[in-house]
């Protein structure tokens, strides 16, 4: 059996690391190119006719040069601060590395807007003459993105006013969360350390923070009653004079889907809700309490005290993978192997896990602490999923390169599956193999009832906002509205001021950022269904499908290669149907047990 090491090798990238040579040598490098860019860019003509295009397909190949080797500086600097949390030298390139991401952006606005200039007669030719087709989704769809926008000069005031009007509000409230404190037993707790207790073992624990929790949120919800609602103005005044009237427009097309799909996706899991509900009832038995409190959702009821150490849980990772994709099992030895993976458990490191992708080298690096846990497992195999998607991934053109939110995690959810349900079928006795399976419903819970609560919330205060200020008691109302009615009054007590915890209302990079988190996990347990059934032979479906997620529309990319209509509610019924598989066999088990407690 092979010995493979936990921690990662960086310097087969750069050698030396935020010190090195080779890496100072590859920014003025990507420096270099990037002036050329803006040069050539600045010169260049929107063609009139079809035949003055010389420079559109090298300028294209320009850009896809520059945004790989920017993807590859920027995650060996991703890198560098995750390993040591006290490197300066890191922290000095993360802002160079802002200066870049800036400047390129700039550069590729101008581009877009210059690309919509282009009569869209002469536009079709210009692609099949110049070879472009291959890349022609997504030079599309930045045309049409552009087009749907102001001119440039109004985009650009826009987006200079955003610096200080909008982003500036995501800030503040990042900075009011930074100050907060959270008295608990005579301790002030930070934000963070309190969220942490609300999901501890202990019941008393629990409501006691919880209390503590909700009380300090309350007290400065005039504050966050304000940056929400300033941020949300800005956004649909900004929507106002582009003539969009729907706030669900600029997430939807970010994440290339219909609202026709997100329709059918929310019908589909309403319909079945009634099996959580029943869970969540069976639940409250367990933990010794008529109804769950909000706090109790994501508690525990027992405990998995098997553990794996690092080279156990990579054979046993390996091992299931090549029961579905013997390609994916080889990737994964290899990645191993090459020491491709900082999974070492050593202070100093970053908390939480990750994977990056290094294009120019066309390889990845994960990063996590593994401590041994069957949890720690799973989040490796979920991590390994993200580098076999980048690894099918690597000879496509840079631009079809780039995939969104709610695909981001296919290939991710499949992998971190297959490792989950392995470990249930393993379980040691019945006892554990319940709290296995109770820890897979609660990520169900969480998709189709945590997060569906937040779409509802989003969703209403976006519309209630568009006629003015929403004070913060209404916004505690439409909170508690939307949580009964995504866990169907299923609980005795809600989270109120949840809008003012959850940070993801004030992010300002990408509105609604919740329902591409159940669209990923239901679209993940499709394709897993079908290759359940499939075997091996799936294998080559999986992959081409995962090629495409950059340059496709996920209607089409459901079609092509599933032949499903993800807007109408078949493929999401069968999806939620292994979820509620799970449900049905913990119930049994759960009978059983519970009658000899
Ligand atoms: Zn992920």
């Amino acid at each position: 059996m092979n010995l493979y090491e936990p921690t990662w090798d960086l310097d087969s990238i750069f050698q030396g690391g935020s010190e090195s040579e080779e890496l100072k040598n590859y920014v003025s490098t990507i420096e270099n190119k990037l002036s050329e860019l803006h040069n050539l860019v600045e010169r260049f003509m929107p063609p009139k006719i079809a035949e003055q295009t010389t420079d559109l397909a090298d300028l294209i190949e320009r850009i896809q040069d520059v945004s790989v080797r920017v993807r590859q500086f920027s995650a060996y600097i991703s890198c560098l601060s995750a390993q040591d949390v006290n490197d300066q030298a890191a922290h000095r390139w993360v802002t160079t590395r802002s200066e870049l991401g800036a400047k390129f952006k700039n550069i590729q606005i101008e581009f877009d807007q210059k690309l919509v200039q282009i009569d869209a007669n002469i536009w079709k030719t210009i692609i099949k003459d110049l070879d472009l087709l291959e890349v022609a989704f997504v030079l599309d769809e930045r045309r049409e993105k552009a087009k749907d926008k102001l001119s440039i000069e109004q985009e650009s005031i826009i987006n200079n006013l955003a610096v200080d009007g909008y982003h500036g509000w995501s800030q503040m409230y990042d900075t009011i969360v930074g100050k907060m404190n959270i008295p608990y037993r005579g301790e002030d707790l930070s934000v963070g350390q309190a969220s942490n207790k609300l999901s501890d073992n202990d019941r008393s624990v629990r409501r006691e923070v919880f209390q503590n929790w909700q009380q300090a949120w309350e007290e400065q919800a005039d504050l966050f009653s304000q940056t929400l609602n300033h941020l949300a103005g800005f956004r649909l005044q900004t929507y106002k004079h582009r003539g969009w009237d729907n706030p669900l427009k600029e997430p939807l097309e970010y994440n290339r889907m219909s609202e026709k799909t997100l329709k059918a996706m929310w019908t589909v899991i309403t319909k079945h809700k009634k099996h959580y509900k029943r869970f969540l009832e069976v639940k409250a038995q367990w933990l010794g309490v008529e109804k769950l409190s909000i706090y109790d959702v994501h508690a525990p009821i027992g405990n998995s005290d098997q553990k794996m150490d690092y080279n156990a849980g990579a054979q046993f990772i390996i091992k299931h993978f090549r029961k579905f994709s013997p390609l994916m099992a080889k990737f994964t030895e290899q990645a191993f192997a090459n020491r491709w993976i900082e999974a070492e458990d050593r202070p100093g490191k970053r908390p939480g896990g990750f994977c990056t992708s290094f294009p120019h080298s066309k390889e990845t690096r994960i990063f996590m602490t593994y401590s041994g846990t069957l949890s720690n497992v799973a989040t490796l195999a979920h991590e390994l999923g993200h580098a076999y998607h980048q690894h099918v991934m690597n000879d496509l053109p840079g631009l079809n390169q780039g995939y969104a939110m709610n695909v981001a995690e296919t290939a991710s959810t499949f992998a971190e599956m297959i490792v989950a349900d392995a470990a249930v079928r393993d379980a040691k006795d019945s006892k554990e193999k319940l709290a296995l399976l109770e820890d897979k419903i609660q990520r169900s819970v969480a998709f189709f009832m945590n997060i569906h609560a937040r779409y509802l919330f989003e969703i209403r205060f976006y519309n209630e906002r568009k006629s003015g200020t929403v004070p913060k008691e209404r916004l505690n109302e439409l909170m508690i509205e939307a949580q009964e009615e995504a866990y169907q009054e299923t609980l005795n007590e809600y989270d109120q001021t949840f809008w003012a915890s959850k940070l993801h209302f004030h992010i300002t990079g990408v509105p609604f950022y919740n329902f591409p988190y159940t669209f990923g996990y239901l679209f993940s347990l499709g394709i897993y269904a079908q290759a359940a059934k499939e075997g091996p032979a799936f294998e080559e479906k999986y992959v081409a499908l995962l090629q495409d997620t950059g340059s496709m529309r996920v209607e089409d990319l459901a079609l092509k290669h599933l032949d499903v209509n993800l807007e109408e509610e078949d493929f999401w019924e069968q999806a939620l149907q292994t979820c509620i598989e799970d449900v049905e066999e913990f119930m049994k088990l759960s009978d059983l047990l519970y009658s000899k407690e």
